[in-house]
């Protein structure tokens, strides 16, 4: 069967709409109630449907500051001070479908579209690399060239191939548009990391509304793609949706929901969740008055109430948002951010990006980012060992229990941070950079600074890519 052909109806009635309607209807924010909540919250076991709902509903100052700090800590606890970097690499423009939101639509004749050969991804490819990426994810519009889904595989491996100066690529996520259980085992052939796909909304009347034409109009085909994902073997899946199409109380529990049945079915729920919000697209009127934009204090508590929700599952915010609203939100929950990023095929090694896919709020280089997470005290990771080492769905959430964290996680960001420092960085950021490590190394136990210091002393001579 084609990657384009609909295959067999999923089973996606573990979507139930009703109960999130009464859910949301029924959920009140006692104060005693909304703590309970939160004391449970701090025993990193997640949390219900029914809980989330009363979390939604808290708008009292003094309890959401208290959802807001319980969120810090838990974050903190499991993911310790780090945060994974990435940047995608948009591989073309062209696409059938016809989603209101996006510039890429088939009928927005202002974009000029392009399709990356495999010589100008390798370009691209480089560009990302000199800059110090080390994890990208890879996308494209939902249609492929003449070489239909193998152009989508030979691009993976083109990237892959790719070297420049002591770098590569060593984790290829991908975001592209659902696909059959088969094409989806030949993806997972191609030895990729997550593969993330957005809902955009899971309130199927909005759904309807905003996807005009072309194969994304299927409500369930795009809903069951999780489920045909990890069928094909794919443990690592990442969900999201577009915030502002539908209320946010709504596309909320709806992911809950997601979580929960590929919890339940599979073993394991989902890798990360990405909470993009909508921003302004070319030729989009739609994205220029979202029908329900979240505002920034919603926004804060969103991300809030998923580090709580389902503490072991990566958040993944990009660069839609400015600087400043990344900077709170990476206290709140978020351990993976984009950097340098460019949402236009080519983009990286072209000047001119009036064909991007949307607008950017945060427009600093990778080096700019690195150099203020490290100022707040946080490490950039550039870490892939966990994919490298087949640390994937269970084995990952095993691992990322509190306490497991310090023994990996750590050491292997502070390496990947110095291989960073040392290859790539502007003298700025090696002087901020280095002395961060000095200060996490000296507030670690005897043993931990120990083997982390002889990671960073094999980086120093000249080994690349030493993790445990
Ligand atoms: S959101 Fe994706 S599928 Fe929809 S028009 Fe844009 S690129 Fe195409």
């Amino acid at each position: 069967m084609s990657t384009l052909e609909q295959g067999i109806k999923d089973d996606v009635s573990w979507l139930e709409p009703l109960s999130i309607e009464s859910l949301l209807q029924d959920a009140k924010p006692d104060p005693g109630r909304v703590k309970e909540i939160l004391a449970k919250a701090r025993m990193f076991h997640g949390l219900t449907p029914e809980e989330v709902a009363v979390l939604i509903r808290v708008e009292e100052p003094a309890l959401l500051d208290e959802l807001f700090h319980t969120a810090k800590e838990v974050k903190e606890e499991i993911y310790g001070k780090r945060i994974v970097l990435f940047a995608p690499l948009y591989i073309s423009n062209v696409c059938k479908n016809e989603c209101l939101y996006c510039a890429f639509r088939a009928s927005n004749m202002d974009l000029v579209r392009r399709t990356l050969s495999y010589d100008e991804i390798a370009a691209e490819t480089r560009s990302m690399i000199r800059t110090g990426q080390k994890r990208i994810v890879m996308l494209l519009g939902e249609a492929y060239p003449a070489e239909g889904f193998d152009y989508f595989l030979n691009a993976i491996r083109t990237v892959y191939e790719t070297k420049e100066g002591p770098g590569e690529i060593r984790r290829i996520n991908v975001e592209i548009a659902p696909l059959s259980v088969e094409d989806f085992r030949r993806l997972k052939a191609a030895e990729i990391g997550t593969y993330i796909t957005f809902q955009e909304t899971y309130h199927r009347p909005t759904y309807e509304q905003v996807h005009m034409a072309g194969k994304k109009k299927d409500f369930e085909w795009r809903l069951g793609c999780m489920d045909r994902a990890m069928e094909a073997g794919i443990d690592d899946v990442g969900l999201g949706v577009l915030f502002g199409l539908a209320d946010w109380r709504f596309e909320l529990l709806a992911i809950m929901q997601h979580a929960k049945h590929l919890e339940d079915r599979f073993g394991c729920g989902p890798h990360t969740i990405s909470v993009p919000r909508i921003e302004p697209a070319l030729g989009s009127d739609l994205s220029m008055r979202p029908p329900h934009a979240v505002s920034d204090a919603d926004f804060k508590k969103i991300i809030a109430i998923i580090r709580l929700a389902v503490p072991y599952t990566g958040m993944i915010l990009s660069t839609r948002e400015n600087a400043e609203i990344r900077r709170d939100c990476l206290q709140l929950g978020i351990s993976q951010i984009s950097a340098g990023s460019r949402t236009d095929p080519g983009g990286y090694e072209s000047k001119d990006h009036t064909n991007a896919q949307f607008c950017l709020g945060d427009h600093r280089s990778l080096d700019e980012v690195v150099r203020d997470l490290a100022a707040m005290g946080f490490i950039p990771s550039f870490c892939t060992a966990c994919y490298r080492m087949g640390r994937t769905g269970q084995d990952f959430m095993d691992l990322a229990k509190p306490g497991d964290i310090k023994e990996h996680c750590n050491p292997n960001a502070i390496s990947t941070f110095m291989e960073y420092l040392l290859d790539y960085a502007s003298p700025e950021t090696q002087a901020a950079g280095s002395k961060l490590v000095e200060e996490l190394l000296s507030g670690m136990d005897s043993s931990h600074r120990e083997f982390t210091a002889d990671l960073i002393r094999q980086v120093k001579e000249g080994r690349r890519n030493v993790c445990i």
